[in-house]
C-alpha cells in the first residue's frame, strides 16, 4: 500500500508577523454583515476582495512578473486562515485566488497569463468553475455541454448547474465535450475561459435551504468562444481538471466553514457555566481542528515544494467537512440556545445558519463517496 505524507509544518517569525497584519487589517476593517460569517468563503463581496488586493493578499503565490506576490504558501495560508476564521467574505475573488489562476499558470497560454492575471491580482477580474451539469456532478466525464469548432473559435450549447455566483464573476472556465465520446471516457473533454457577459448566455439562480441564491443554473446557446480562449491543449481538459480539482480540495476552508460557531459557543459555555459538562465534547472539536489545521498546512507546504498532493488534499477534504458537519449538531446539544434563523447575530443565528448550510459541505469540490474512492486508488487499494 502506498502512503500519505502529512510532515510537519512548523510556521516562523515572517509567518508570524504577517498573521498579526491581517488581524490588524480585519479590527480596522469593521464587523461582517451576520448573515455572511458562516462558510463566509462562499459569500461574495467584491468591496472586502478589492482591499485584500490592495494589500498584496490575491495572487500571492504567484510570480511578480504576472502581478503575483511571489510569496510562500504558507503566508497565503496565514492569511486565508485568519481571514476564515474572522468570517470574512472572501467569496468574490475565491476560485480565481484559489484555483483559475494557478490553473491557467500550469497550463494557460503566455497571452492568458499576462490578461487574466494581473486582473485578478487586482481584484477586477473574478472567475467561477463551470464542471456540473444536471445529470453530470460525480460522474464529470459523462458532461454533454458541447463546444464545435468554428471559423475562428468554438461554439458552445448546452447547460451547467451549481455554478456559484456565476451571477457575479465576469468569466468561468468551462469544461466541455469538444469531440464525440469513445471507449475512453475522458478524452475530448477542453477547458474553455468563457466571459460570462457574452450573447447567448442566460444566468438563473436556484435557492439554497439558508434561502440565498448564490449558485445557478447557466445556459449556452450558440456561445461564441475564440480560439485563445483553450485552457491548454484541445481534448486533453480531463488531466487539467483533476489537477484544478487537487488546488480545489487542499485549504483550511474545507474544515472553517462553521468556525466562528465553536468560538461562539466555547463563550455561551463558559458564560452560562455549562462549560464542565461541556468540556470533553469541546475538547473532542478542538483537538480534531489542530490536527486538520496541521494536516491542511502539511499540503501547503508540498505545494510549496512543487508537489501535487491529491491524496493528500482529498483526506484534509474529507476529514474536514465531517468536522464542520458534525460540529452544529453537537453544539445544538450542548449549548442552552436554540438555533434562530431571525436572530440577528450571535449564537442563535451561527448555530441556525451553520445547520442549514452544512449539507452542502460534503457534496461540493467532490462528495465523500468520490473522494474515499480517489483516496483508495491513490492508496492502490483499488
Ligand atoms: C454549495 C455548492 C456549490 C457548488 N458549486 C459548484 C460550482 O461552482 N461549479 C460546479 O461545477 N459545481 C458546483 N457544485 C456541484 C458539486 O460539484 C456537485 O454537487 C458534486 O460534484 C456532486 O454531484 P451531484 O450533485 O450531481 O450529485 P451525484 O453525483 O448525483 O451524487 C449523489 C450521491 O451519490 C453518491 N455517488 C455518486 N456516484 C457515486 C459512486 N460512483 N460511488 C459511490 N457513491 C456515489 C454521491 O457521493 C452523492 O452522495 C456545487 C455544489 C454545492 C453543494
Amino acid at each position: 500500500m502506498k502512503k500519505l505524507y502529512f510532515t510537519p509544518v512548523i510556521t516562523g517569525e515572517k509567518e508570524a508577523a504577517l498573521r498579526a497584519e491581517v488581524r490588524s487589517f480585519l479590527d480596522h476593517y469593521g464587523a461582517f454583515n451576520v448573515s455572511n460569517i458562516i462558510d463566509s468563503w462562499s459569500i461574495c463581496d467584491p468591496e472586502l476582495s478589492r482591499a485584500l488586493a490592495e494589500k498584496g493578499w490575491l495572487g500571492m503565490t504567484w510570480p511578480t512578473e504576472y502581478g503575483g506576490g511571489s510569496r510562500s504558501y504558507l503566508e497565503r495560508y496565514v492569511v486565508i486562515e485568519e481571514l476564515l476564521a474572522a468570517g470574512a467574505p472572501v467569496g468574490a475573488h475565491w476560485v480565481a485566488d484559489r484555483q483559475s489562476g494557478p490553473l491557467l499558470l500550469r497550463f494557460g497560454s503566455e497571452e492568458q497569463r499576462q490578461y487574466f492575471l494581473p486582473k485578478i491580482v487586482r481584484g477586477e477580474c473574478f472567475f467561477a468553475i463551470g464542471m456540473s451539469e444536471p445529470n453530470s456532478g460525480s460522474d464529470l466525464a459523462s458532461i454533454k455541454t458541447r463546444a464545435e469548432k468554428v471559423d475562428g473559435g468554438w461554439l458552445i450549447n448546452g447547460s451547467k448547474i451549481w455554478t456559484s455566483w456565476a451571477h457575479v464573476c465576469h468569466q468561468m472556465i468551462t469544461l466541455c465535450r469538444t469531440a464525440p465520446p469513445s471507449d475512453n471516457r475522458h478524452a475530448g473533454m477542453s477547458q474553455l475561459i468563457v466571459d460570462l457577459s457574452q450573447k447567448g448566455i442566460t444566468v438563473r439562480p436556484i435557492i439554497t435551504l439558508a434561502g440565498e441564491a448564490h449558485f445557478n443554473e447557466i445556459f449556452f446557446d450558440d456561445v461564441f468562444v475564440p480560439d485563445n480562449r483553450v485552457v491548454g491543449q484541445v481534448n486533453e481538459g480531463w488531466s487539467q481538471v483533476v489537477a484544478e480539482l487537487a488546488f480545489e480540495r487542499s485549504g483550511p476552508e474545507r474544515f472553517l466553514s462553521s468556525y466562528q460557531l465553536l468560538e461562539a459557543a466555547i463563550k455561551e459555555l463558559r458564560e452560562t457555566n455549562l462549560m464542565q459538562q461541556a468540556e470533553p465534547i469541546i475538547g473532542k472539536f478542538v483537538a480534531r481542528l489542530m490536527v486538520l489545521r496541521q494536516m491542511s498546512l502539511s499540503v501547503a507546504n508540498q505545494l510549496q515544494e512543487g508537489k501535487l498532493p491529491i491524496n493528500e488534499a482529498s483526506v484534509v477534504k474529507d476529514l474536514g467537512t465531517s468536522f464542520e458537519q458534525e460540529l452544529p449538531e453537537a453544539m445544538r446539544l450542548i449549548l442552552a440556545t436554540e438555533p434562530r434563523s431571525s436572530a440577528n447575530g450571535g449564537v442563535a443565528r451561527l448555530l441556525s445558519d451553520s445547520i442549514l448550510k452544512a449539507p452542502s459541505f460534503s457534496l461540493r469540490g467532490g462528495t465523500r463517496e468520490i473522494l474515499r474512492g480517489i483516496i483508495a486508488r491513490g492508496l492502490g487499494l483499488r
